[in-house]
């Protein structure tokens, strides 16, 4: 049963072993959407046994997949790219409702995760190994030569957060399965239905029995558990930094890799052009309602830029649609109403300790309406914090060092950006600023997905990105020839 009617509410299974499956604890999680409050239908919650049948049953497989040619390999890829794009309407319909998205970027997420299934596929054809002569290491020679080849790790854990159900759980997965892995995914239960039908399109498109499991269940029977079993070979984790670290400390010696949260700086230079930077902030900002790691969460800028920037980002706030996904508009509500409570409290504490309100503080429910704050310092939480919510602060600093030491001053370390017509400016703040990666002239974003992607400090562990990806999931294995 991939999705069967109960009572009228679609109940769906898991994927085991190929077959979509019922929790035999006979309960299920209904999943209600943000933006109606509607039922959409029901999840399995699995037995802790049923989580072992799921890491057992990926063992069997492992061996017959990674022997298989990766050409072989990336044929499944190919139609499986062809066949989400068959679903990308779809599934953006549930991703609209499931987790509040505005359909546009809802169909863009699927999209684009078919593009990136081709290019795993692609990267992976090229990895073709490497020979590696011992003459030029001293007391080497000739007749000594490595063969150098990656091999698979084995069974990948795949936790995907709420925001991009299908292209942050793709984007593990593909990577996994090139390199020779099985994976078992658990997607976050508000997601998991948007997740499970890409899982069943993968599914169609012939990926042997087993290769790729899903396990879904409450956080308190199955969380902790999952990750700390013994047949699990790897952990490639999104989510928040309170989570990411809770599992790195119980997980043992499993290795990990971590994407976690993030407080990106837009740091905003006196030439820059202010209409511009207006514009790209703002979209940055408040896209997706600012449930992105990678939003910009704070404006570092000096009064006189702060002066003129301020009026043009009102200008651009006020004019964000706010309401229905389905109607198209910009800002959704919130994935339930403690996000929301969450980040009103950060509004609260920050107006409470001398804020000035530019625009915003609505809030009706779940939905909170685009908040700007300026004269935020460093005391208030809202500098420091990240609200996952359309608030973004403003802080005054005093010049550019001032600038990038308040930047670096935050425990993330996952993207900032810097808008300036002076190359060497750029470079100069580019240099010296702690996180994985800077853009000059941009919006912090992710993307295009063969770049590397990657934080530091508590914005994560390790580096994403297709190549980089299946680097981290496989691992080199030499063999070694002694010519006599
Ligand atoms: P979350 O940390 O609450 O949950 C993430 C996933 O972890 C979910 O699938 C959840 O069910 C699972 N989980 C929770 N506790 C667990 C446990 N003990 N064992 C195993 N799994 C467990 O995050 P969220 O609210 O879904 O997503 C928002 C957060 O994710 C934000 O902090 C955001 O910055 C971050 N994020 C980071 C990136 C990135 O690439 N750096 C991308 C997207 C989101």
């Amino acid at each position: 049963m991939f999705e069967q009617m109960e009572k009228g509410q679609k109940v769906y299974g898991n994927l085991l072993n190929g077959e979509w499956v019922a929790s035999a604890s006979g309960e299920t999680i209904g999943i209600h959407s943000p933006v109606d409050g509607s039922l959409l239908g029901s999840v399995q919650a699995m037995t802790r046994e049923e989580v072992d049948q799921a890491i057992a049953s990926t063992k069997d497989c492992i061996p017959a997949w990674s022997a298989l040619p990766v050409y072989e390999r990336a044929e499944i890829f190919y139609q499986a790219a062809d066949l989400l794009e068959q679903a990308a309407q779809e599934i953006a319909d549930l991703l609209v409702m499931e987790v509040a998205k505005e359909k546009k970027s809802a169909l863009s997420e699927v999209t684009r995760s078919a593009d990136l299934l081709r290019y795993t596929a692609d990267i992976g054809k090229s990895l073709e190994g490497q020979a590696i002569s011992g003459e030029s290491f001293p007391g080497g020679s000739r007749s000594k030569i490595s063969y150098v080849e990656r091999v698979p790790l084995g069974t990948i854990l795949a936790i995907s957060p709420f925001n991009y159900p299908v292209n942050l759980s793709i984007s593990k997965i593909a990577p996994a399965l090139i390199g020779g892995n099985a994976v078992v995914l658990k997607p976050a239960t508000q997601g998991a239905i948007s997740a499970l039908h890409m899982v069943e399109v993968l599914n169609q498109a012939g990926f042997p029995k087993g290769i790729l499991n899903t396990v879904t269940g409450r956080g308190s029977q199955i969380g902790d558990y999952v990750v700390t079993q013994p047949g699990i070979d790897f952990i490639n984790f999104t989510g928040s930094t309170e989570v990411g670290r809770h599992i790195s400390q119980i997980s043992c010696m499993t290795p990990l890799l971590l994407e976690l949260g993030g407080k990106d700086a837009a740091i905003v230079l006196d030439d820059a052009d202010l209409d511009f930077v207006a514009n790209t902030i703002v979209d940055g900002a408040y896209s997706y309602s600012g449930q992105r790691c990678t939003a910009v969460k704070r404006i570092l800028a000096t009064d006189t830029v702060a002066n003129r920037l301020v009026p043009k980002l009102k200008k651009r706030v006020e004019q964000l649609t706010v309401g229905d996904p389905r109607k198209g508009n910009m800002i959704t509500p919130l994935i339930d109403e403690k996000a929301a409570d969450f980040a009103q409290s950060l509004i609260d504490d920050a107006l409470k300790l001398g804020a000035t309100l530019v625009t915003g503080n609505r809030r009706e429910k779940n939905l909170l309406y685009p908040t700007l704050l300026d004269q935020v310092t460093p005391e208030m939480k809202v500098a420091w914090i990240e609200p996952f919510a359309p608030v973004l602060p403003v802080l005054r600093v005093k010049d550019l060092d001032d600038a990038i030491a308040l930047a670096n001053q935050s425990e993330y370390g996952l993207q900032s950006s810097v808008f300036t017509n002076d190359v060497n400016n750029a470079f100069y703040v580019a240099n010296r600023l702690e996180v994985g990666t800077v853009q000059i002239n941009n919006k912090t974003e992710r993307g295009p997905d063969h770049f590397p992607f990657l934080g530091v400090k508590a914005s994560g562990m390790g580096t994403q990105g297709v190549k980089y990806s299946i680097l981290a999931m496989t691992r080199p294995k030499a063999i070694t020839l002694n010519l006599q």
